[in-house]
């Protein structure tokens, strides 16, 4: 690991402007960023410990909702009775995330933030479209986790478990930098290749998420979420499936997003108007497995993440009509 030097801002303009200055990247607890240091894919000469900034960490509420402090642990996200109660699909993701050690260090705004996994990316020796080269390793190489869908450019998945169903939940992410907050829909905050192949997310230089609005409007306790990885002791999810029926109680308004499939989370309005259609019985079931997979463009290695759909999404629908698993 190179050497680096490790600055601690009291606030957030001090951090914003810290990165304006020399484009050091931010830290909240280092379980992403560290490990890219080490593997010299980020070479920073400073970074920029976000863990002193007063007023963006833990649960709080008001008449807009439940908000999340992005330096939340993402254990504290889990376990937290707001979230459980209100958004439970977003403690059951989180419950799914990576290991208990982890989660007792990740924060929130660092798990949305976190860098995809492709391992060309996170190998110093390849340059690609991403990391602003040109091309794509994983189109024709080895490209079993890839993405299925929109994957032209780019075929990274975006990684975070929460991510998805923050979109579902219609989340609102802060971010605030030296030219004022913004508030951004979690459904745009993740940037497409097409949009900008060398972004994840919609931060600027100087900016940082400092926190995440769940809608009070849109809790919801009709929900299923199904997840496919390949260790279940830990690992990313290789395909996810978030269902909310009668989101914030309104009858009709259901929202399905995928997730690890393919660069951004991806809701699926053709899903949620079969599911608009009528009762959740075998056949709304099947037209869903059958539709699941429409647009998918699966490379070499990862046509089995179609399949995986079908069954993911028959779980999460059933989970979320309170049916038994067929
Ligand atoms: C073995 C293992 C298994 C894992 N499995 C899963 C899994 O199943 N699902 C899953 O979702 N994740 C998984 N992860 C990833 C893990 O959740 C992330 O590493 C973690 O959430 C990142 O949080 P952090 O606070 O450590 O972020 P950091 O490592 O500090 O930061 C991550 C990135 O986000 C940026 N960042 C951090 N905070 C902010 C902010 N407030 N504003 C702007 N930018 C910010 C940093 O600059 C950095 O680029 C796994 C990780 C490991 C090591
Ligand atoms: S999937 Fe994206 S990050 Fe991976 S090699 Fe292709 S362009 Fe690079």
């Amino acid at each position: 690991m190179k050497p680096f030097q490790v600055a601690l801002p009291s606030t957030i303009d001090q951090a914003s402007k810290l990165q304006l200055k020399d484009a050091s990247p931010f830290m909240a607890a280092g379980t992403d960023l560290l490990v890219r240091i080490k593997d010299y894919v980020t070479v920073p000469d400073m970074i920029i410990d976000l863990k002193r900034i007063d007023g963006i960490n833990g649960i709080t509420s008001d008449d807009r909702g439940v908000w999340l402090g992005a330096l939340t642990r993402m254990h504290d996200v889990a376990v937290s009775e707001k979230i459980q109660q209100g958004y439970p699909a977003l403690a059951e993701t989180i419950r799914n995330a990576a290991t208990p050690q982890i989660r007792n260090m990740a924060t929130i705004g660092g798990n949305i933030c976190q860098q995809p996994r492709c391992w060309y990316l996170r190998h110093e020796g390849y340059s690609c479209a991403k990391n602003g080269g040109s091309g794509c390793w994983a189109r024709d190489g080895e490209n079993e986790f890839h993405a299925i869908f929109g994957n032209k450019v780019c075929a990274v998945v975006q990684p975070s478990n929460a991510a998805p169903v923050l979109v579902a939940y219609g989340a609102v992410i802060e971010v605030q930098g030296s030219d004022g907050k913004r508030e951004i829909p979690a459904g745009e905050f993740f940037v497409t290749p097409e949009q900008d192949p060398r972004k994840d997310v919609d931060l600027t230089s100087g900016e940082l998420v400092t926190r995440i609005l769940l809608p009070a409007e849109n809790r919801t306790t009709r929900w299923g979420y199904s997840e496919a990885r390949e260790k279940q002791s830990f690992d990313w999810a290789l395909a996810s499936v978030t269902v909310l029926l009668d989101r914030g109680g309104r009858a009709g308004e259901h929202r399905v997003v995928l997730g690890a499939v393919s660069p951004v989370p991806l809701r699926r309005k053709d899903l949620e108007k079969i599911l608009a259609g009528g009762a959740v019985d075998g056949d709304r079931i099947s037209s869903l497995k059958k539709k699941v997979g429409e647009g998918a463009t699966p490379l070499s290695g990862n046509g089995y993440k179609v399949q995986m759909l079908q069954g993911l999404i028959g779980k999460a629908v059933r989970q979320a009509s309170g049916q038994k698993e067929g």
